[in-house]
């Protein structure tokens, strides 16, 4: 049997996050793997309440965990590291990842008590990781996080670019540019590029992207130009703009201070790491205090809105000393990811009401994107001319889209969503297989499977309310007392102004006194039973028909 080359997207293919891709090459079924990222989603009130984290079911790696060779890391991003202390486990292959992104991976794998000596420091190209059947190299490209790389993957069947997050950016104030001369050269080796998998998150946006560098004036203008207190928040994996932010802080005379684990930890690994050179002083949040507000500026976590992040808590009140007050400014150097914009109107409302100016990116002058607009996309397609394009990192329109363009430019294309296996051997990509995929939630310390239920019905009880009801059956099999009924989330009172409880018992006690022996004597009949009678009358009274536990309890004969 002839070797193949496969790519088999787990997460981030068909939606924005929980990036986990597969690439194999071998005899059919038999792969030597790599997998690329091992990233989290984030969960929402309506469709995983109370989840902590979402990821990429990990069934199909762990059946084949005897063909994982590696695992490499693109960049330190939660949808692409963030799975790491809870899939690792599973797969237990060594890691690779540049300096900055291997100490935030550790990190994680320390803070859960998990070894980290398996993560592997590689530094960039011309170095090379030499695995099985694979060569992959590290390629820097500007991002929002410093130290972001494109995978350079080299197989017997020909050279893979795996882009990894990225955009166009010659002058990213911290980390490195994006360089056409490196890529230009990755283009023209051999027989150049093969396989191009390729970011799509911004292929709707059809003008160039703009770089980084773009925000130091009008950031600089914008805090000059206020009187009291300036507070910026922002991604904190985002140190370029943190340094922007700090020093636009300083320039105004201003002492700076960071609000937020996250962010002091990011700080202070791309200082460790030496990413990051030349950050201003910074004041601890107990020195800040101190100073007039006029004198200050803080930068804090929280700009998605997140309730327990420094953002949201200054919006309710005081924090660590804080208070913001009239006449002060709150700027969002950010971009609300979509599914997040109520939280973080509900904040700027809030602050609104306290007499805070809010200033938010409505005009592009604060924030620019991470990833690569319609046009830079254009202008990496024709640097790399790769034979095949398979667009990854997007929503099912993105990907579309990015295969049209492709598809047009005459290079073969096939939108890969989760779970399909292609096959890039031959000039053209060939669907395989489709493997079984999904979602993983770690629910407070555990993990389950999205489609367990477990979620279901907690968004039912969420939903609909619930009533426990109680009986004691006696040796005799004839109820022992009255029904007795407790609600969780349902009104008191019902139409007829009467107690709700009290009427769902008399009811139930009603139905026990006349019940037929064969319904109290069979546990599941005397259940259906008492379910529906609660149900209806909840029915009648309140409009609505909650979930039901019954738990009946038999009294056995000495
Ligand atoms: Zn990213």
């Amino acid at each position: 049997m002839s070797d193949r080359l496969i790519y088999l997207p787990l997460g981030g293919a068909g939606e924005i996050g929980m990036n986990t891709y597969v690439y194999g090459y071998g005899p059919e079924g038999k792969e030597r793997l790599i997998v690329v990222d091992l990233g989290v989603t984030f969960p929402d009130m309506e469709g995983s309440p109370g989840v902590d984290l979402i990821m990429a079911d990990a069934a199909w790696l762990e059946a084949n965990v005897n063909r994982i060779d590696g695992i490499f890391l693109t960049h330190g991003h939660e949808d692409h590291i963030g799975a790491m202390a809870h899939l690792w486990p599973k797969l237990k292959a060594p890691v690779y990842a540049r300096r900055f992104t291997a100490h935030l991976a550790q990190l994680k794998m320390e803070e859960a008590g998990l070894p980290s000596d398996m993560i592997r420091i590689v530094e960039p190209r011309p170095k090379a990781v030499e695995i099985g059947p694979f060569r992959v190299q590290f390629v820097p490209v500007s991002h929002s996080i410093p130290e972001s790389s494109a995978l350079v993957i080299d197989t017997p069947a020909g050279r893979v670019v795996h882009t990894g997050d990225f955009k166009l950016d010659g002058n990213p104030v911290v980390g490195e540019p994006f360089d056409p001369l490196e890529w230009h050269e990755i283009a023209h080796e051999g027989t150049g590029v093969k396989v191009l998998c390729c970011d799509s998150t911004n292929v709707f946006t059809h003008t160039p992207g703009r770089s980084e560098s773009t925000l130091v004036a009008p950031l600089k203008d914008l805090i000059a130009a206020q009187k009291g207190m300036v507070v910026a928040t922002t991604f904190a994996s985002n140190v370029a703009r943190l340094k922007t932010l700090a020093e636009a802080g300083r320039a105004a005379g201003r002492s700076v201070c960071l609000l937020g684990r996250a962010m002091r930890k990011m700080v202070q690994v791309a200082e460790e790491t030496n990413v990051l050179k030349g950050f201003p002083a910074t004041l601890s949040p107990e020195d800040g205090v101190e100073v007039g507000r006029e004198k200050l500026m803080l930068i804090v976590t929280g700009s998605q809105g997140e309730r327990r992040a420094a953002t949201a808590q200054l919006s309710r009140g005081k924090y660590l000393g804080f208070e913001m007050k009239e006449g002060d400014t709150f700027l969002f150097s950010s971009k609300t990811i979509p599914g997040n914009e109520r939280s973080v109107i509900r904040i700027m409302n809030a602050l609104s009401e306290m007499g805070v100016d809010v200033v938010d990116d409505r005009g592009g002058l604060y924030h620019v994107s991470g990833h690569a607009n319609r046009p830079d996309l254009d202008a990496v397609h024709d640097l790399l001319r790769p034979q095949i394009l398979i667009p990854m990192h997007g929503e099912h329109r993105h990907l579309r889209e990015h295969a049209k363009i492709a598809a047009a430019k005459g290079i073969a294309t096939e939108v890969a969503t989760n779970g399909t296996m292609i096959d890039l051997t031959g000039v053209a990509p060939k669907v395989v297989e489709y493997i079984e995929t999904g979602r993983v939630y770690l629910d407070g310390t555990v993990l389950i499977g999205a489609l367990d239920g477990v979620v279901r019905d907690r968004i039912r009880m969420a939903l609909n309310g619930h009533v426990l009801i109680t009986v004691i059956i006696d040796e005799d099999d004839a109820p022992l007392g009255d029904a007795w009924v407790e609600l969780m989330g349902l009104p008191e009172r019902g139409k007829s102004g009467g107690d709700l409880m009290r009427i769902v018992e008399d009811e139930l006690s009603a139905f026990l006194e006349s019940a037929p022996d064969k319904v109290i004597r069979n546990d599941d009949k005397l259940d259906e039973a008492l379910r529906r009678i609660a149900r209806q009358v909840a029915m009648e009274e309140i409009g609505k028909k909650p979930e039901v536990t019954v738990v009946v309890s038999r009294l056995m004969a000495e």
